[in-house]
């Protein structure tokens, strides 16, 4: 009978997060199916090959469709210790880890579609402003501020 060592099980659970083991095995799995499309953009975008694994400069290229992308993106910018951090903020995290063509828009995308970013973004002190509108008299500033009563009303009625 062959027992393993309890060190053995500690290295395997401690080495990564979990997720970050999934990614990168999802990754390598997509890679080696999009393999031609990896070699087309080897000129363009000067990505080195070592040991079977593509990468440009540090980082690991990722070549597959738009679920593997949004999980990679999830990774970097959902969990709790990451905080939901702005574009250019997840673009400087992702990009020292992973590459692919048009990254930073694939960024923009997501996190303009991220439910958690978008509310936090409805409650900034600048959407809230012209709640104060809504309290002044129905005078010529009301008439002459359609804009203003535009926002007006979708604070109000998401809050
Ligand atoms: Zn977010």
């Amino acid at each position: 009978m062959v027992v393993l060592p309890s060190h053995v099980f500690i290295r395997l659970a401690s080495d990564e997060p979990i997720e970050e083991v999934d990614t990168r095995s999802k990754i390598n799995m997509s890679n080696l199916e999009n393999e031609e499309t990896i070699k087309k953009w080897a000129n363009t975008y000067q990505l080195h090959q070592e040991k079977g694994t593509w990468w440009k400069e540090e980082a690991l290229v990722v070549a597959g469709d738009n679920n593997l992308k949004r999980g990679v993106i999830s990774a970097f910018h959902d969990p709790p210790y990451c905080g939901h951090p702005g574009i250019t903020n997840t673009n400087a995290l992702l990009k020292q880890n992973y590459w692919w063509p048009n990254m930073k828009k694939d960024i923009e995308e997501y996190i303009k579609g991220c439910a958690v970013c978008q509310a936090n973004k409805i409650n900034t002190p600048s959407k809230a402003a012209p709640i104060s509108h809504y309290y002044r008299p129905r005078s010529t500033t009301f008439q002459s501020s359609d804009h203003g009563l535009h926002h007006q009303v979708t604070t109000i009625t998401r809050i």
